[in-house]
């Protein structure tokens, strides 16, 4: 049966780096006989260039009517002064989310070890980190109601927000942690601020009846303040690591910088049926597109997830990450993650030689 991926190139540097992701697709797709059909959408700016909105209706249908969804980047500084806010390219991008329910933000932080010179901590602390940090995406603090600025008594302004979770929501991301942690090493912990807010005592009962289920899962706690702490000292401890909105969006930027490479790290973001939008974790990187400059790997490893989370495929998705090692192996480097004896490539060259790689 075939299945259908549509393909978002975006912006900036968007459409060269999916390219380069795409080449890769259609070459697995091939020798594995995946079966896969792709389309190809405007988002962002250059949607608003076109049809004067950020995600026109066509996408729209045709990301609710994907099997999987693959995404370069969006934005740049040409659609940032326009007042409207609901022109603008990342309205695109949340728009999608949303109304695809996207609740389950993956963001993997690997540091391979070829380029463990890249991250600020030690080598020997941070050489081979492999560490998922599951972030629940569609609610929590950033999300919750009531929220605004008000004035109280005295005339004295107010900003005020609410943290809060449903037990629904709190499960439906346990399970998505707990799946991901039976299939990579068993570990799973979860941070939270048990200690001083009760949303976060839920989130730990939560956790704790959820573990019953997976037994083969060994569980553990920590409050958000130790997790960023050790992060930063033995982040090697963790295999998995489970948390709400905000908490995971500081913490995973955290550990991404671990790896000191923004252009190597892929993300994905789950329905509740699996289904998924794939990303790069960087942006549009405006300053270097169209310049043939922007390392296309992280969007290649968002193709691996893709294949792996919502195709069904986990077998060609460790193929492709081994291609992707192997091209490390032989010394190619694009200039973000460029050392001294290693050899520059292009975009395009190193798209050219994960395609070698998997041709073998
Ligand atoms: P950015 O991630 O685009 O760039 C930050 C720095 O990293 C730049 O120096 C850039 O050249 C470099 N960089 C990023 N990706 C790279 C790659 N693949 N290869 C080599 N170098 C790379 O972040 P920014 O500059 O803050 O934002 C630029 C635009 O991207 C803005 O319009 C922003 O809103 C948008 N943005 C989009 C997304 C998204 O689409 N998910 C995420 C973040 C930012």
């Amino acid at each position: 049966m075939s299945k259908n991926v549509l393909i978002l190139p975006g912006d900036g540097i968007g459409p060269e780096i999916v390219t380069e992701a795409k080449r890769v697709l259609d070459l697995v797709n091939e020798q594995c006989s995946l079966g896969l059909e792709f389309t190809t959408a405007l988002i962002g700016g250059s949607a608003i260039d076109a049809e004067g909105v950020p995600l026109p209706a066509s996408t729209l249908d045709a990301a609710k009517a994907a099997d999987a969804i693959l995404l370069g980047a969006v934005g740049g500084p040409q659609w940032d002064t326009n007042p409207d806010f609901q022109i603008r390219p990342e309205k695109g991008l949340l728009g999608i989310r949303s109304n695809l329910g996207l609740f389950g933000n993956l963001r993997p932080a690997i540091l391979y070890p070829q380029l463990a010179h890249a991250s600020s901590l030690k080598p020997e602390i941070v050489s081979g980190l492999d560490i998922l940090i599951v972030r629940e995406l569609t609610g929590g603090i950033y999300f919750g109601q009531p929220r605004g600025i008000r004035v109280k008594e005295g005339g004295i302004r107010e900003g005020y927000n609410t943290y809060v979770y449903d037990e629904n929501e709190i499960r439906r991301i346990g399970r998505v942690a707990f799946e991901a942690a039976r299939q990579r090493g068993k570990k799973l912990c979860s941070v939270d601020k048990a200690n001083v807010l009760e949303v976060t005592v839920l989130w730990r009962e939560i956790m704790e009846e959820l573990s019953a289920e997976y037994s083969d899962v060994e569980l553990s706690h920590m409050y958000v303040d130790n997790a960023a702490m050790q992060l930063v000292r033995a982040p090697k401890q963790f295999d998995v690591i489970v948390t709400g909105n905000m908490f995971g969006d500081i913490l995973s930027d955290a550990a991404a910088m671990l790896t000191g490479s923004i252009g190597m790290l892929p993300s994905a973001s789950l329905d509740v049926n699996g289904k998924g939008m794939y990303e790069p974790c960087h942006g549009s990187a405006p300053d270097i597109a169209g310049q043939g400059k922007a390392n296309p790997l992280a969007t290649i490893l968002s193709a691996a997830m893709m294949l792996r989370y919502s195709l069904d495929a986990g077998e060609v998705a460790d193929k492709i990450e081994a291609a992707v090692s192997q091209v490390l192996d032989q010394n190619l480097r694009t200039a973000d993650i460029m050392s001294e004896g290693m050899v520059l490539v292009s975009t395009s060259q190193m798209g050219d030689a994960v395609v070698a790689a998997l041709k073998g």
